[in-house]
């Protein structure tokens, strides 16, 4: 895997190619605020960035980010947020 040659200088990055980084726009995207918190954010003099994942506002468009560390995914028990997809799912399910 080729390191990267933008903002995460030296990591080792599956997007980077021997003609430069071929995400969409040319590099990471900076966090967004519902990382606040979350362990794998990383700052650098270039901004603060996630570890895992290219695009951060990606992973939070349709709900809760899967890598969230500051999210627990289970035990919720006091969250009255309910991602209305799943619920949707749920109901049609029928099992
Ligand atoms: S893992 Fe998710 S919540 Fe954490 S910094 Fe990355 S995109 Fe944000």
């Amino acid at each position: 895997m080729l390191e990267c040659e933008t903002v995460k200088k030296g990591t080792p990055c599956p997007f980077m190619t021997p003609k430069g980084c071929s995400f969409n726009g040319g590099s990471c995207r900076v966090i967004v605020e519902q990382c606040e918190g979350c362990a794998n954010i990383i700052e650098l003099p270039t901004g603060r960035y996630c570890r895992k994942c290219p695009d951060p506002s990606a992973k939070w468009r349709f709900g809760r980010c899967n890598m969230a560390t500051h999210i627990k995914n289970n035990n919720n028990k006091g969250s009255r947020h309910i991602n209305p997809l799943k619920a949707a799912k749920r109901k049609t399910k029928g099992r």
